[in-house]
């Protein structure tokens, strides 16, 4: 896997200063500055490294199970008139494409020279995968988690704990997600030397987006690849993504960005209708504002108060958005919308249908907008199924009887 390309020259890609347009950035307290600079200076050459690519590779085939399949959705494609392409992240070790970066982060860490791993974590995905790569390479693992988080998310916390994990309750603010990043972010000022911090999503000061996108470019590399042997060709149409920080969607455009045949749709969470006030359609109600270290858009009050999102999928729950992303709304190079919380759950039961694949809720909210597109008869989709449905199995039955 070529992880570290030059993308020097692109406009979509992070500039020498850490920035995506207007946007990213490092807006940090001094007392993280050894911690993000030692990362900074550190990160594109320890990618580039030959033995690096190998164990990340050999972990990623045999550990992971990737390649994961681009499957034709024969019946779904019937259905929405196009050739529709799924890219399979779904049939990944732990049910999703987190693990793609997580274990990239652990390997760098190793190299660092960390032994102790800390990580944030909402629906408790991250705090899973990072749980399971700590296990792996046999670090210490701490978890930060909003309490009432881990009370909705008892059989998350579960796998955490017997992976051996901490898992600590953040018992400040709302008690969620953004609390959590707050609480590791405290963590990693105290222990700035023996501790690496694995951020999730393709978020946070630089250079952890470009740091996350490139762990998760494997899914475009594959998918270039993979689409040439089915169709002759490696563009598709369109590609389709959810966006909750955003890196499913970084890693399905990575290797596409500079393609502008390529169309490049992106899939916020609308809730409960994107003027409700209950959405987290990021790019629709954001400014521009600073968020966990970053310069990007961001659901907030006129006086700057962080707004709380609201998605029924854990996942795309996040009052920002990652500055790459930001970025390709601003410039136009990527369209993005929204479906709502009613939509997704028809695209799921809708490809359960259709194709024998439970999908996960934040997955179906990509699914949900194959209707809104203008798709002609020989267009090619690749759609990103970023993961499984089994972790939302509560949530559908919940739904399954109206
Ligand atoms: C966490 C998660 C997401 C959202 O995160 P991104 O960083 O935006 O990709 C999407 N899908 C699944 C299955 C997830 O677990």
């Amino acid at each position: 896997m070529d992880i570290a390309i030059n993308t020097g020259n692109s406009k979509y890609h992070v500039d020498k200063n850490g920035y995506y347009g207007r946007f990213g950035g490092a807006y940090i307290p001094e007392m993280l500055y050894p911690n993000v600079e030692e990362l900074q200076t550190k990160y594109f050459q320890i990618l580039s490294d030959p033995s690096f690519q190998q164990e990340f590779d050999a972990l990623l085939r045999n550990y992971v199970g990737r390649p994961s399949p681009l499957y034709l959705a024969r019946r779904l494609s019937e259905k929405y008139n196009a050739n529709i392409y799924l890219k399979r992240e779904d049939l990944n070790h732990t049910g999703a494409h987190k693990i793609n970066n997580t274990i990239g982060q652990i390997l760098l860490a190793k190299r660092l020279g960390k032994n102790r791993i800390i990580a944030e974590t909402g629906a408790g995905q991250h705090g899973v995968a990072t749980a399971t790569v700590c296990a792996l390479m046999n670090m210490e693992c701490v978890v930060y988690m909003g309490s009432i988080d881990i009370e909705r998310q008892a059989p998350n916390v579960a796998r955490m704990k017997m992976l051996g994990a901490t898992v600590v309750p953040a018992t400040s603010g709302s008690q969620t997600l953004k609390d959590a990043t707050n609480e590791a972010i405290r963590d990693w000022i105290n222990n700035p030397v023996d501790t690496h911090y694995i951020l999730g999503t393709a978020s946070g000061p630089h250079p952890y987006p470009d740091m996350v996108a490139r762990f998760q470019s494997v899914i475009s590399e594959e998918i270039r690849k993979q689409l040439k042997e089915q169709t002759g060709s490696e563009l598709p149409d369109y590609l389709v993504a959810c966006i909750g920080g955003g890196s499913n969607a970084a890693g399905t455009y990575f290797h596409y960005l500079d393609e502008p045949s390529v169309k490049i749709i992106a899939v916020e969470a609308g809730g409960k209708g994107v003027h409700s006030g209950f959405s987290a359609a990021t790019t629709q109600l954001g400014k521009l504002g600073i968020i966990h270290g970053a310069k990007t858009l961001l659901m907030q009050t006129d006086d700057g108060q962080i707004v709380e999102p609201h998605s029924i999928s854990a996942g795309l729950d996040y009052p920002g958005i990652g500055p790459m992303h930001a970025h390709l709304y601003e410039s136009g190079r990527g369209q993005f919308l929204s479906a709502t919380d009613e939509e997704a759950l028809e695209a799921a039961y809708e490809l359960s249908k259709l194709e024998g694949i439970i999908p996960a809720m934040e997955s179906a909210h990509a699914l949900a907008k194959l209707k809104d597109l203008p798709l002609k008869k020989d267009d090619t989709v690749v759609l990103c199924l970023s993961g499984r449905g089994d972790k939302d199995l509560n949530t559908y039955i919940r739904h399954m009887s109206k």
